[in-house]
C-alpha cells in the first residue's frame, strides 16, 4: 500500500493507486481510467502545504516527470513550463535565460501548479501571488479533455483556474509573464514595535518589497525591505549566507525551538535573544536569491488575509491576545502586504490585504493558538490561505468571497462528477 505524508507531517493517506504521467496524453488517459474505476484522482506537488488540501485519496498523480521548460516567447514576455516543476528549478532557468519572475513567496521547493492553486504568495510589488502571474494555463478536465485558458481563450476559466486549489482538474503545464532579470537590494534590519507599526504603511509604500517579522513576547521586530537597483549586485559571501540563512535561520533557530520545546518558560527570553541577535544587514542579487531560502525547521501554520486597512488593528489585537494568554510561541509572526488581484478565489481578490502568518513548532500544539487568532481575524473579515491551518467551511468562505458563486459554476463544469475531490476540499467547497 502506498503513503502520502506531507511536508508537516500532518496529513498521511493511502492512495490506491500511484502514476507519474509524462504528458498531458498520459494525464487525460488516467483521468478517464480512475473515472471507469470511481477512483478520485489527486495530482500532488511537494506537500508544503499545512493543510489536507493535496491529501491524494484514489489515484495519485505525481509531478516528478511533468517538468522543464517548454516555450519562452520574448515578444510577449511568457515562459511556460509543465506544471510540476519545481519553482527553484523555473528560477534558475529563468536566471539563465535572463529572466525572472516578478514576485515570490520565502521558499521555492513548491511545483509551479502546487503553489499557484493554493495562492503563494510574497509580499508587496505589482502583484504579490504566483497565480496573479499567470498569463495562461492548460488543464485536464474531468471528463478526460484538454482544455486551454488565458484572457482570450476560455477566460471564464481562467479567471478562477490560476487559482483553483486542484478543484478544477489537472494542470499540465503554466505560462507565467516574465520580465527581464533584475538586482534586487536587500535592507533588513531590527526596529522595535511601536516605531514598525508607526512607519509600516510608509514603508509599505516607499519600497517595492516590504514585510515585517514580530517576535513575540517581546517589543522586537527585524524589517526587510527589498528594493529593485541598477547598481551591480553584491551578493552575500558564501560564509555570510551560510551563517545567516543556514546557521542561524535554521540550526540555531533548531536548537533554540529545541530548548523552547522543554522548557517553554524560557521562550520569551529566547524570543528577545533572538529578536536582539539580528543585526543589520543589505545585500543584493538576483530575485530569487533574495526572496527565498530554504527552511528547515517543521513547523505548523496558519495565515490569514485582512484588509489592508484593518491589518495594522488586526496586527495589535494579535498582540494583546497573545500578552493576556499564557501561549509560549518561539516563531514570529509574518507580516506582509499583497494587492488586490482579480482571480476569483485569491485571499487577496478585489482588495488590498495584509498577511498575518502565525507558526508553532512541530513539537507543540499549535490548536489553542491558532483557534484563538482565526476567530480574531474572522472578526477582520478575513480569509484563510487555502494552504495553510483553518478551520473554515464552505458556509462559513461563502460570504467572505463576493465570487464565490463564479468558482463553483465553473467547478459544476469541469468537474461534475467532483473526480478531482477529496475530504479538505468537499468542507471548503461543499459536496
Ligand atoms: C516552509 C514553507 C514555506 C512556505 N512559504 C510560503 C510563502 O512564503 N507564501 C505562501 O503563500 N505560502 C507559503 N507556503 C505554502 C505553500 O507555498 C503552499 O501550500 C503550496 O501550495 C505548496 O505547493 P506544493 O507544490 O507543495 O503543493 P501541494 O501542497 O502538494 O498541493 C497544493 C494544491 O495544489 C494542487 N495541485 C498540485 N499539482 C497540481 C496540478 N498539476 N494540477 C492541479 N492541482 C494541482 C494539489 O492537489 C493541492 O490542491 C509555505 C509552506 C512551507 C511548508
Amino acid at each position: 500500500m502506498s503513503t502520502w505524508t506531507n511536508w508537516s507531517g500532518l496529513t498521511t493517506t493511502h492512495p490506491t493507486q500511484v502514476i507519474s504521467p509524462r504528458d498531458a496524453g498520459e494525464v487525460a488517459d488516467a483521468v478517464v481510467a480512475a473515472k471507469h474505476q470511481h477512483l478520485t484522482v489527486k495530482m500532488v506537488g511537494t506537500g508544503h502545504s499545512f493543510t489536507a488540501i493535496g491529501a491524494p485519496e484514489g489515484l495519485q498523480l505525481n509531478p516528478t516527470r511533468l517538468t522543464g521548460i517548454t516555450n519562452v516567447d520574448r515578444e510577449a514576455m511568457t515562459v511556460t513550463a509543465l506544471a510540476g516543476t519545481p519553482l527553484h528549478e523555473l528560477n534558475a532557468n529563468l536566471e539563465a535565460l535572463g529572466l525572472t519572475l516578478h514576485n515570490m513567496g520565502d521558499i521555492a521547493e513548491q511545483t509551479l501548479a502546487g503553489a499557484t492553486s493554493t495562492g503563494t504568495h510574497g509580499t508587496g510589488g505589482v502583484v504579490a501571488s504566483l497565480s496573479a502571474q499567470i498569463a495562461g494555463l492548460e488543464l485536464v478536465t474531468g471528463d478526460g479533455s484538454l482544455i486551454r485558458a488565458n484572457e482570450t481563450e476560455n477566460p471564464d476559466v481562467f479567471a478562477v483556474a490560476r487559482l483553483g486549489l486542484g478543484a478544477l482538474g489537472v494542470i499540465t503545464s503554466i505560462s507565467f509573464h516574465v520580465e527581464p532579470v533584475f538586482t534586487l537590494e536587500a535592507d533588513e534590519s531590527p526596529m522595535l514595535w511601536d516605531e514598525a507599526l508607526a512607519t509600516f504603511d510608509q514603508q509599505a509604500a516607499e519600497n517595492h518589497y516590504f514585510e515585517a517579522y514580530w517576535f513575540p513576547h517581546t517589543d522586537r521586530m527585524l524589517t526587510k525591505r527589498n528594493n529593485r537597483t541598477l547598481d551591480e549586485a553584491a551578493p552575500l559571501s558564501r560564509v555570510r549566507g551560510y551563517v545567516d540563512d543556514e546557521l542561524l535561520s535554521n540550526r540555531v533557530f533548531a536548537l533554540v525551538n529545541k530548548i523552547g520545546n522543554r522548557r517553554p518558560g524560557l521562550i520569551p527570553r529566547l524570543n528577545e535573544f533572538s529578536g536582539r541577535a539580528l543585526s543589520a544587514r543589505t545585500f543584493s542579487d538576483v530575485p530569487h536569491k533574495v526572496f527565498t531560502s530554504p527552511r528547515r525547521v517543521i513547523f505548523r501554520e496558519m495565515e490569514y488575509a485582512v484588509p489592508r486597512e484593518a491589518g495594522l488593528q488586526a496586527l495589535r489585537e494579535v498582540r494583546a491576545l497573545i500578552d493576556d494568554k499564557d501561549w509560549k510561541i518561539s516563531f514570529p509572526v509574518e507580516i506582509r502586504v499583497a494587492p488586490a488581484d482579480d482571480i476569483a478565489l485569491s485571499t487577496a481578490s478585489g482588495r488590498d490585504s495584509m498577511y498575518l502568518a502565525f507558526h508553532m513548532n512541530a513539537q507543540t500544539d499549535h490548536t489553542a493558538y491558532f483557534t484563538a487568532v482565526e476567530d480574531l481575524l474572522r472578526s477582520h473579515d478575513g480569509r484563510p490561505h487555502w494552504g495553510k491551518l483553518n478551520t473554515r467551511t464552505a458556509a462559513d468562505l461563502e460570504p467572505a468571497y463576493p465570487r464565490w458563486a463564479e468558482f463553483q459554476a465553473i467547478r459544476d463544469r469541469l468537474d461534475p462528477d467532483r473526480v478531482f475531490g477529496n475530504t479538505y476540499l468537499r468542507r471548503i467547497l461543499g459536496d
